[in-house]
């Protein structure tokens, strides 16, 4: 560990994927200690004492998730989620690029946690160089003996297959994922039965994110304990966080959770570029609510204090809005993302995010009418909480608070528009109010 760095101690290095600086920096000695000295329970119990909350977005403990594998079960799958594609969301393509063995390592020792015997990385399609790196990595990996039928001599065998997914973001959500491995439509399934239950082939299985597992190595080498010397008692451990935006400093960072935001602001990001001036800030990725500049500011970066603050610190995907940004021109660009990534499952999904997408649409180029606004809540409201996935829910969230923290840049839209039309009658000598026939 490098700096307090737990994670990105190889980020920006040249070398940092290969084999040979991982080993030399450490690498794989947490998979021998693991083989070597632990049982498979023994690593969930280290991993569950050391409080690690999924990094993928849903905060859930890893350890705990692992202990809902039936005991009994004969032949358990584990799956690394790298299907990163939640807008502002760019920190483990960093881990995979730069430091991929990492979270091979993490996910040996996961699997070896829950004796599963096959593990597949699942990667974005999209990220093409990306999957060659990964590939190669693995091949390392397997050339090393840390996979394979007989790891290390210690009787316990994984196999391991990179699996490109084919570009849809619902397959990061874990049933989604699993379906299109199986061949099927990417679509995500009601849920009881939970994959760790009744997953891949109707066998136990468990999803991770790409973060949570290269913390595991930490984990098992330092001990419970040295993790939770990071971040708070409810929240430890280091965080990675992708920060885009007008930021002097954009870019992947590190920090221990629970981080003031002011400080995290203004000593690592450099604060806002030169004449821009900060509005608000969309702290999780883009499905959770954003807050106002004043909102935000004395709030620390941990699960709990974000959610008090009416937020969620979902994957760490910090997007940083200045005032010169128009917040209705942004919101539709998210409800087009929304749209566009619905996999048409749900009623309240399908044809709510199309809604929503056509009405922001048309308030952004000035041809909103009266009651959109009201419109957009009615909508949320019929979406909310009643569909298969959260894919609606993580369109509803911005949405309202949107339309809840910035009302009056919607209405002067709308406004814009109703002037528009006074000035054409006016032009065209109609009266200023217009009569109906009755
Ligand atoms: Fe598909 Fe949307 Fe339903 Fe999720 S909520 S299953 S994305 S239609």
């Amino acid at each position: 560990m490098k700096d307090g760095r737990m994670l990105s101690a190889r980020f920006g290095r040249v070398d940092g994927h290969r084999l040979a600086v991982y080993e030399r920096e450490g690498g794989y000695t947490a998979l021998r200690k693991a083989l070597g000295s632990m049982s498979p329970a023994e690593v969930r119990e280290e991993v569950e004492k050391a409080g690690l909350r999924g990094r993928g977005g849903a905060g859930f403990p890893a350890g705990v998730k692992w202990g809902f594998v039936p005991k009994q079960a004969e032949q358990v799958y584990f799956f690394v989620n790298a299907d990163e594609s939640e807008p502002g969301t760019f920190k483990d393509r960093y881990l995979l690029d730069y430091d991929p063995h990492q979270t091979i390592e993490g996910s040996i020792i996961s699997s070896y946690a829950v004796n599963a015997a096959l593990c597949f990385i699942y990667i974005r399609g999209e990220f093409g160089w990306l999957i060659d790196r990964v590939n190669r990595a693995v091949d390392e990996a397997y050339a090393a003996g840390y996979l394979g039928r007989d790891i290390l001599g210690s009787g316990y065998g994984l196999e391991m297959i990179v699996h490109k997914g084919a570009g849809a973001y619902i397959c990061g959500e874990e049933t989604g994922l699993i379906n299109s491995v199986e061949g099927r439509k990417g679509q995500p399934n009601i849920k009881p039965p939970f994959p760790a239950v009744s997953g891949f082939l109707g066998q136990p299985t468990i999803v991770n994110n790409v973060e949570t597992l290269a913390s595991v190595p930490f984990i098992i080498n330092d001990g419970f304990e040295a993790y939770r010397r990071f971040g708070t008692e409810k929240s430890p451990g280091t965080k990675l966080w992708s920060v885009s935006g007008p930021v002097k400093k954009p870019g992947v960072y590190e920090v221990p959770l629970g981080i003031p935001f002011r400080e995290f602001f203004h000593d690592h990001l450099g604060g806002m570029v030169e004449g821009e001036k900060l509005k608000a800030v969309i702290v999780g990725g883009s499905s959770v609510p954003v807050l106002t500049a004043d909102e935000i500011m004395d709030v620390d970066l941990d699960y709990e204090s974000l959610a008090e603050a009416g937020t969620m610190l979902g994957s760490g995907g910090m997007i940083v809005i200045p005032e010169s940004l128009g917040m209705v021109e942004l919101i539709e660009v998210l409800m087009h993302f929304y749209w566009d990534e619905s996999c048409g499952q749900c009623t309240p999904c399908r044809e709510g995010t199309g809604w929503l997408h056509k009405i922001v649409k048309r308030m952004r180029r000035g041809e909103g009418v009266g009651g959109d606004i009201e419109r957009l809540e009615t909508i949320c409201d019929g979406m909310a909480g009643l569909t298969i996935c959260p894919l609606s829910d993580a369109a509803v969230m911005p949405m309202r608070s949107f339309v809840e923290k910035f009302r009056p840049e919607f209405e002067a839209l709308i406004e814009k528009k109703a002037a528009l039309v006074a000035a054409s009658r006016w032009a065209r000598g109609e009266p200023e109010k217009q009569t109906w026939p009755s």
